[in-house]
C-alpha cells in the first residue's frame, strides 16, 4: 500500500482500538460476538464488525465464532493487566482525539487546543485535571507509559551516590519507586500539587515520601537529586529557564538533575515516535520535545558543568546534569 493510502487509513486503526477498549472488548474474552453484544447492550452486526476489524488489526485472534486477545492486548489493554495502558487509551480517544481534530489551527496559530476543542481557559493543568475522574484517567494514563520506561530511566546513569531523589510533578510516583527499587538505601520523594498527591500516595502506598506543592511558586524540598520526568516539555523556554535555575540554586555541588524525556534526534529526522509527541504537546501545553543538544544547552546555561544523555529504547530517554 503506498504511503498517503497507509496514512489515510492510520487514525481508523487507532480509533477502533479506542473504541474496543472503551468499550471493554479486551476485558471480556474469550468471548462471541452474540455474547458480548447482550452484555454490552450493543448491536450484534456492528459489535461482529469491531470485533472483526480488532482481529485484522492483530488485537484479537478468532477461532470459529470465539474471540480472544492476542498476547499484546491481554498484557495492555485489559483494564486488570499490571502493565495496563487503558488510561493513556482513554486519554487519547476522550481528550487528545478532541485536540489533536485541530492540529492545522495549531499550526497557524502556535498554541494549544483547549480553548476551541474544550471551551476552557486558564492554566494547562487546570484542563487536565478539571474533574477528580480526569485528572485520574491522565495520570493513571501516564503511569502505563511510565512502567514501561522508569526502570530503564533510572538504570541510564548511576545514581547509587545520592542519597534523596526528587520527582518535581511525580504524578503517580513510577519514576520513584524505580529509584527505591534500584537504590533500596536512598530516600524518594514525589513533590506534585495537592490535589494529585492523594492518587500519588495510593499508588506508592508508603514506599516514598509524599509532598504538595507548586514547583514554580514554592520552595523545593532539599534533595541531592532531583527529577523532572515529562515536566520539561509542557512548557515554554522562558518556564524552563526558572524551573532549571531553581533545581541548580536547590542543589548542591555535585548534585544531580535527572530528565526523563523523548528525545529528538540531533539532526531532527526521528525518532517517529518523539515527533508525533511533539504535535501532541503542541495541542495540549506550552511545550515541545527537545533533542539531547537542546536539553543540554538549557542545562548549562542554568549553570550545571556536566550533561549526559542516554536513550533508553522505551517511551522516555534519560538526561543527568551535574552541578
Ligand atoms: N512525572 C510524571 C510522569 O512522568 O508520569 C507526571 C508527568 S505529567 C505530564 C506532569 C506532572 O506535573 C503532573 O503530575 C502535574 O500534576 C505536575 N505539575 C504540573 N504543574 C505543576 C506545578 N506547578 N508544581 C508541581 N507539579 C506540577
Amino acid at each position: 500500500m503506498n504511503r498517503v493510502v497507509h496514512l489515510i487509513e492510520a487514525f481508523r486503526h487507532s480509533k477502533t482500538m479506542f473504541a474496543a477498549a472503551k468499550l471493554g472488548v479486551f476485558d471480556a474474552t474469550p468471548t462471541t460476538a452474540a455474547a458480548l453484544a447482550m452484555r454490552l447492550g450493543s448491536d450484534v452486526r456492528a459489535t461482529t464488525l469491531l470485533l472483526d476489524a480488532c482481529v485484522a488489526i492483530e488485537l484479537l485472534t478468532r477461532d470459529g465464532d470465539t474471540y480472544r486477545n492476542t498476547a499484546d492486548s491481554d498484557e495492555y489493554l485489559r483494564r486488570d493487566s499490571p502493565h495496563t495502558l487503558v488510561g493513556y487509551v482513554l486519554y487519547s480517544s476522550d481528550v487528545l482525539w478532541q485536540l489533536w481534530a485541530h492540529l492545522d489551527d495549531a499550526v497557524r496559530e502556535g498554541t494549544h487546543r483547549w480553548p476551541q476543542a474544550f471551551g476552557m481557559e486558564g492554566p494547562i493543568f487546570s484542563h487536565f485535571f478539571k474533574t477528580e475522574e480526569s485528572m485520574r484517567t491522565f495520570l493513571t494514563g501516564l503511569h502505563g507509559f511510565g512502567m514501561l520506561a522508569s526502570p530503564s530511566v533510572i538504570a541510564a546513569h548511576d545514581l547509587s551516590r545520592f542519597r534523596r531523589f526528587v520527582d518535581l510533578g511525580g504524578g503517580t510516583g513510577h519514576l520513584a519507586l524505580s529509584f527505591v527499587d534500584r537504590h533500596p538505601n536512598a530516600t524518594a520523594v514525589v513533590f506534585d500539587l495537592p490535589r494529585v498527591i492523594p492518587l500519588t500516595r495510593e499508588m506508592t502506598r508508603g514506599r516514598v515520601e509524599c509532598i504538595e506543592g507548586d514547583f514554580f511558586a514554592d520552595e523545593l524540598p532539599p534533595a541531592d537529586c532531583y527529577a523532572l520526568s515529562r515536566i520539561l516539555h509542557d512548557w515554554n523556554d522562558d518556564k524552563i529557564h526558572r524551573l532549571l535555575a531553581k533545581v541548580f540554586a536547590a542543589l548542591p555541588a555535585g548534585g544531580g538533575l535527572l530528565i526523563g524525556e523523548m528525545l529528538l534526534d540531533d539532526d531532527r529526522r526521528g525518532p517517529v515516535s518523539a515527533f508525533m509527541q511533539s504535535l501532541s504537546m503542541l495541542i495540549c501545553t506550552e511545550g515541545q520535545e527537545r533533542s539531547a543538544a537542546e536539553y543540554e544547552a538549557l542545562c548549562r546555561a542554568a549553570g550545571f558543568r556536566e550533561v549526559h544523555e542516554k536513550k533508553t529504547g522505551t517511551p522516555s530517554d534519560a538526561v543527568l546534569a551535574i552541578k
